[in-house]
């Protein structure tokens, strides 16, 4: 048996199981990602200010809510991450709160102090409060900010690139959320995290921090591996000339790209957690050098994202109007606190397509509860067993005939259980 003696072997002992019981008992962040609106993250920023976390207002964006920025550690190596440039996009807002909370607490921690002491870090958690406070992508002038580095018509990216052009990070972490039904490569398992090392060019010109960060992503997909196993892909790499990951690594600053995703089952702070454990992987590989020993295998290994296999619902072999079809359903995504409505996204044959949930609709009529069934329309179901007979076109069924089961809104209204899950 090998003993290791000397506090630089204890510096690279923590695992990302810890780093996952670390955030279980320590994050302060209190609401889910898509409910904290502008309000929440003043909230969130005098809680850091109060424990210490250097948190200062850096600009304003276009209605004037305050853009901040927090700081940690004064080492050489510059770490730079941004959140939420895209308002509807707020998992990592929360992990950033998070992060520097637990690292300004732990800073005495010799695994801290060696953070703090060979990086400085820096981040810019939600970096389009108008667009967060309405829930959509665009900031206030309805412009995509992340496309938006060259041209900078909008304050956001202005204040992005002068944030770049003022300290020349040498490694960027470029914060979003992509469809909770994105998909893991051939499988229709939900891609929740997609990483991508970010060229710099269209051509893939690479260099040493380019290569760094595929090491270190393979580091955090390691780590995420631990938690969410089958479940993690690589963003399509397209090269984009007026996005800012992009133009970053163009800058001197490359760029590692973490999209959330969804998970079924688990909730929007579950994913804050794979964010947090995901940052802290790569600060401490960063800070003990140990990404240099990493293979980027785990990273270029990865599958693509992929999209179209997965909805939300599907029932099965339902008898609509005398035909046996299939129903699939995709849910809106909207604030966690707001209605989630369900709409049909095909009725009939829908091939390889599957369902987070699937249910064995065969032995039941369905009826629209309220408009007709076809595409585009609320996933508003009645059943009523085939061997009941009714006049299934009589007005006002739904009063007159109680039917077997309901299913309204993504649940079941009446009836759970009676159409079985497959
Ligand atoms: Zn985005």
């Amino acid at each position: 048996m090998l003993i290791l003696i000397g506090s630089s072997m204890n510096l690279s002992a923590q695992t990302a199981k810890e780093f996952g019981t670390i955030w279980d008992e320590g994050h302060i962040s209190n609401k889910f990602p898509s409910d904290v609106r502008h309000s929440d993250l003043k909230v969130y920023i005098e809680q850091l200010r109060k424990i210490g976390v250097s948190a200062s207002e850096v600009g304003k964006s276009g209605a004037g809510r305050e853009i901040y920025q927090l700081e940690f550690g004064s080492g050489p190596l510059k770490v730079f991450l941004w959140s939420q440039m895209h308002g509807d996009e707020p998992t990592a807002t929360s992990a950033l709160i998070d992060l520097f909370a637990y690292l300004e607490k732990n800073k005495s921690e010799p695994g801290i102090k060696d953070i703090a002491a060979k990086l400085t870090l820096r981040a810019v958690p939600m970096l389009n409060p108008d667009g967060a406070e309405g829930f959509t992508r665009v900031n206030l002038q309805n412009l995509d900010i992340n496309r938006d580095a060259v041209k900078l018509r909008t304050p956001e990216a202005r204040l992005l690139k002068e944030l770049h052009n003022a300290w020349h990070p040498n490694i960027g972490f470029n914060l979003h959320n992509q469809k909770y039904l994105t998909t893991v490569g051939p499988t229709n398992a939900q891609a929740s995290v997609s990483l991508l090392v970010v060229y710099g060019d269209a051509a893939k010109t690479t260099n040493d921090g380019i290569e760094r960060n595929k090491r270190l992503a393979a580091a955090m997909v390691r780590a995420l591996e631990q938690f969410i196993p089958g479940h993690i892909a690589r963003y399509d790499d397209e090269y984009t000339a007026s996005a800012f990951g992009d133009n970053f690594t163009a800058w001197g600053t490359p760029v590692i790209l973490v999209e959330t995703g969804g998970l079924y089952g688990k909730d929007e702070s579950f994913l804050v957690k794979m964010n947090f454990v995901a940052y802290m992987t790569a600060l401490r590989a960063l800070a003990t050098g140990s990404e240099k020993n990493e293979d980027p295998g785990a990273y270029l290994t990865l599958h693509e994202n992929s999209s179209g296999g997965l909805v939300n619902f599907v029932f099965r072999s339902a008898s609509v109007g005398g035909k046996n079809v299939d129903i699939a359903g995709v849910t809106e995504r909207t604030r966690a606190s707001a209605f989630q409505p369900v709409r049909i996204r095909s009725v009939g044959n829908i091939g390889k397509v599957s369902g987070l949930e699937e249910y064995d609709a065969s032995g039941f009529n369905v009826v629209p509860r309220f408009s007709t069934l076809k595409p585009g329309e609320l996933m508003e179901l009645l059943f009523y067993r085939t061997a009941r007979s009714i006049d299934l076109n009589a007005a006002g069924l739904e009063g007159t005939e109680p039917p077997d089961a309901i299913f309204s809104g993504g649940k079941w209204l009446k009836g759970e259980g009676v159409v079985p899950r497959k």
